[in-house]
């Protein structure tokens, strides 16, 4: 989809554009045949008065209905949305919303789709029809550059997990990259073994695809200014390991490495907007498959950071993984780093699937990230990370568990996060856990399948760090 500024409509084919508009008093589409053209109407009575949380769901209903319509062009007139009540976006912020809702609405995912002709293959056109000003069509095109790079995200973490295997993430990656500004570099198996990765390569041990460590690097920033590093989660396929997964939860994840997919489309977004911050991500990337090769429960691995890893259940490899991540990130002196995984289960028992958690032994950035979430509209709740919850994480034979060991097996969520604070030493630190995001809910008005979770708030994290 195509979105377009138009002063006025072609006098020529106005017949083929539909123009959106809303009536307040009640909740059904309708479509109303004028002697000018055809409206789609909206009813958009539960959506009033319109906040921001609205109105970012009214701008994907937007495109949502018109593809349940089988329109191709929409129109939509600049001074509609502002009339209805409760209006109180800025022209600006609109622009930017406006563009990253409406693609991300407009997205499926069709890489395994045959293309039959005359089909309907959704809106191609949104048409935004008024005078802009400069200033927002440069929102606008933000909105756009974020978008692109949610689309590309998107299709990373719907691929099968067949068909992202570490060595082709990489690619993939390195193929986004392109023309981005940023540089990308993959680690090997034999280069994990020098840097002594024992936490990434014991994970990786019972697959037949070696692991890759991918590090994506943006330089916009003063050379003397510290990185953001993003480290995501690259578990391109999880089947538990020997502490094998059910049926019913193992057929999404494949979508293990969105936390990884994201980190590095947003580093790419920030390179295309060409901020000027320094943002490096961090993606190991692995397989946890089922072999003789398989690391086992009670195995103890050994970090990089020399600290001794129990084993107790093999499907918590992302912590340990991201473990040997969190070490890397030293080397940059980062001056913050925001890990990103679908982490655990217990997040969505704890937050439902509408908020991924934000866990930090920083209330100050914790508050910071939730603002983020709330401006960006990747929401976000804060988890204690106190340290009464240390010894969730006591090693038995090891220095640091990897699944809680004592009592009732309750907050997961924060077990996870206490074990990663535990390798996130000497620089501020953030993990969220986005497993309540990793999919999209009906009434999200996005596809099923991967949501792009959270690029939009970690390019509003690299932007605020840029006006710093
Ligand atoms: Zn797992």
């Amino acid at each position: 989809m195509k979105i377009l500024i138009k002063k006025s409509l072609p006098r020529t084919d106005r017949q083929s554009y539909v123009n959106v508009t809303f009536e307040v008093e009640h909740d059904r589409t309708r479509f109303i045949e004028h002697a000018h053209g055809t409206a789609l109407a909206l009813g958009v009575k539960s959506l009033l008065p319109l906040t921001r949380r609205r109105t970012i769901t009214l701008m994907r209903r937007i495109v949502k209905e018109a593809q349940d319509h089988e329109i191709t062009r929409l129109v939509l007139q600049k001074d509609s949305l502002p009339s209805l009540p409760g209006w109180h976006l800025d022209a600006h912020d609109c622009c930017r919303l406006l563009a990253e809702n409406a693609h991300m609405a407009a997205y499926s995912f069709t890489a395994f789709k045959k293309q039959t002709k005359g089909e309907y293959h959704g809106l191609q056109e949104l048409v935004l029809l008024g005078m802009f000003t400069k200033g927002e069509r440069n929102s606008l095109a933000r909105g756009d550059t974020v978008a692109q790079e949610i689309r590309a995200c998107r299709d990373l973490a719907n691929m099968p997990g067949g068909d992202m295997t570490p060595k082709l993430l990489a690619q993939r990656i390195r193929k986004a990259a392109e023309g981005s500004g940023a540089r990308v570099r993959v680690l090997s198996k034999a280069d994990m073994a020098k840097l002594r990765m024992g936490a990434i390569l014991g994970v990786a041990r019972g697959a037949k695809e070696d692991p890759t460590f991918i590090i994506v690097e943006y330089w916009g920033g003063r050379k003397s200014a510290a990185p953001i590093v993003l480290a995501g989660k690259g578990v391109t396929f999880d089947s538990g390991g020997l502490s094998l997964k059910g049926a019913d939860v193992m057929l999404d994840m494949h979508l293990d490495m969105s936390g990884g997919a994201a980190a590095a489309h947003a580093v790419l977004a920030a390179a295309r907007m060409k901020l000027r911050v320094n943002a490096i991500a961090l993606i190991p990337a692995v397989e946890n498959a089922v072999s003789g090769e398989s690391y086992r429960p009670g195995d103890v691995l050994r970090s990089m950071s020399g600290m001794m890893i129990d084993i107790l259940n093999t499907d918590a490899e992302g912590r340990v993984i991201l473990a040997d991540a969190l070490t890397y990130a030293k080397r940059y002196k980062p001056a913050l780093v925001v890990d990103v995984a679908t982490l655990t289960g217990a997040s969505l028992v704890a937050l439902g699937t509408k908020a991924s958690a934000v866990l930090t032994p920083d209330d100050e950035l914790a508050t910071r990230m939730c603002t983020l979430g709330e401006v960006s509209g990747d929401y976000c709740w804060q988890l204690p990370l106190w340290e009464e919850y240390k010894g969730m994480v006591k090693g038995r034979f090891g220095d640091i568990a990897n699944i809680p060991t004592k009592g009732p097996r309750y907050g997961g969520t924060i077990g996870g996060g206490m074990f990663l604070a535990e390798f996130a030493e000497g620089y501020p630190w953030v993990h969220i856990d986005i497993a309540p995001r990793m999919t999209s809910d009906e009434d999200d008005n996005l596809a099923p399948g991967a949501t792009g979770v959270p690029v939009r708030l970690l390019v509003r994290l690299l932007e605020q760090e840029e006006s710093r």
